[in-house]
């Protein structure tokens, strides 16, 4: 019998959003649940920016996706009309001495370099002394080198679901928001699918749930993902807003330290968020999950961020915290990205967490899966994100 939907996506945050427009836009019949009304913010998509680069030092294997989402975030803007990719040029600063992973990652500048070299990514290396008459914003403490990518930049993560979803509704998608699905029964042929209201089923369903994933997995799946509550804060801009604005302040990404969370990244002052500049670190030592997560940011944490990582770093920023959120990060245990079949169930895609770094593949992500879910291929190189190098 002849299923009501080609493919069901179960979650319509950042990976979910662009799979239902990609699949649409193939002429799939879709779709899309959410628990929310997305974009929401109880989830891994929100605070208004998330950094964008080309040389992806987490892996090689990112950079076709990033340089194939550039395109398509250029693509949503011009069918939409929004402005939701901004270039500001970015930094990614560390020191000699430096030795912590970023996203699974050691030697994160190095092999960001050595990955700008490798795909001819336009960038320059600055020395200490560049940095400083280049960007005096940043009050560098020791010896440390830079390297500056001028495609780098922020999207805004609640517009990109935005208009996705307006796209994919145009494109004939059906989304169905503030449905929560509580049931998932993959067979053979197809899946049935049992939500709050009712019950559909599909030929392929693409579970990108975020945070909630493992809710859809067996226990011996499930055990790979990890959920840590993160904490952003926005710091009031002391005197002049001006060298904080875009063109002037670049996002950046600064390794100081050999602790873990020896860490900070930020982006420019926009408008919105209190109108102060983003700043936060990344924190994996205390898991939770997204139904009993703390969501207040205490005042304690807003002073310990700023006594160790900003007072020093950014003296143009005030300790008066005008905006803080949370958000979650679902992790692996290499902190690389799961875009897969299902290893029991070929009807059931899993696309989701991706360790903190995914916003800004996720364009192409959702192109990826739109082939995948179409013809089980896809051209973009997704060996790498295959589910069974976790090896539970
Ligand atoms: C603080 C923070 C900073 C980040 N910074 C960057 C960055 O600078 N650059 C970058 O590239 N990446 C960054 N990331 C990572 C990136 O934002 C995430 O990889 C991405 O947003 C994850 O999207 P997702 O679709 O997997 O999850 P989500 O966007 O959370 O979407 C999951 C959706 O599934 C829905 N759902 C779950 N369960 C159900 C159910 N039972 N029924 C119906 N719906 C359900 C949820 O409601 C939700 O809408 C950051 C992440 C965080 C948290």
């Amino acid at each position: 019998m002849r299923t009501a939907f080609d493919v069901i996506v179960l979650g319509l945050g950042a990976m979910g959003s662009a799979s239902a427009f990609q699949l649409a836009k193939k002429g799939r019949r879709v779709l899309g649940i959410d628990q929310f009304s997305p974009p929401h913010n109880l989830g891994s998509s929100h605070g208004g920016t998330r950094v964008i680069r080309q040389a992806i030092g987490e892996g090689d294997e990112y950079v076709p996706l990033a340089l194939r989402s550039y395109e398509l975030w250029r693509e949503i803007e011009a069918a939409t009309g929004k402005s939701i990719l901004e270039t500001t040029g970015g930094l990614i600063i560390a020191g000699a001495t430096t030795g912590i992973p970023i996203h699974g990652a050691k030697g994160f500048l190095e092999e960001t370099i050595r990955c700008a070299k490798k795909f001819g990514i336009r960038h320059s290396v600055l020395d200490t002394n560049q940095i400083k008459t280049r960007f005096p914003q940043f009050n560098l403490i020791g010896n440390e080198r830079a390297y500056y990518e001028p495609m780098m930049g922020f999207l805004r993560p609640e517009l990109c679901i935005e208009c996705q979803l307006f796209l994919a509704e145009k494109h004939g998608a059906e989304i169905r928001r503030n449905e929560k699905v509580l049931e998932l029964i993959p067979s053979s042929h197809e899946v049935l699918i049992r939500t709050s209201s009712g019950q559909y089923t599909a030929e392929k369903v693409v579970v990108s749930a975020g945070s909630w994933i493992t809710q859809f997995l067996e226990q011996e799946f499930a055990g790979s993902f990890k959920v840590y509550r993160q904490a952003l804060y926005w710091f009031d801009i002391k005197d002049s807003l001006e060298p904080f604005l875009p063109g002037r302040f670049p996002v950046f990404i600064w390794v100081f330290g050999r602790h873990q969370d020896d860490f900070i990244y930020g982006f420019p002052a926009i408008d919105g968020f209190g109108g102060g500049v983003k700043v936060a670190s990344e924190q994996h030592a205390f898991q939770t999950n997204p139904e009993t997560v703390e969501r207040e940011v205490r005042e304690e944490e807003i002073d310990s961020i700023y006594q160790r990582y900003v007072r020093d770093r950014l003296p143009g920023l005030s300790n008066k915290c005008v905006n803080t959120t949370t958000c979650l990060y679902t992790s692996t245990p290499d902190s690389g990205f799961v875009i897969d079949f299902h290893p029991l169930h070929s009807s059931v895609l899993i696309v989701s967490p991706c360790s903190g770094h995914g916003f800004k593949h996720s364009a192409a992500i959702g192109e990826v899966v739109a082939d995948l879910a179409i013809t089980g291929q896809s051209s973009m190189n997704t060996k790498e994100f295959k589910i069974d190098r976790l090896g539970q």
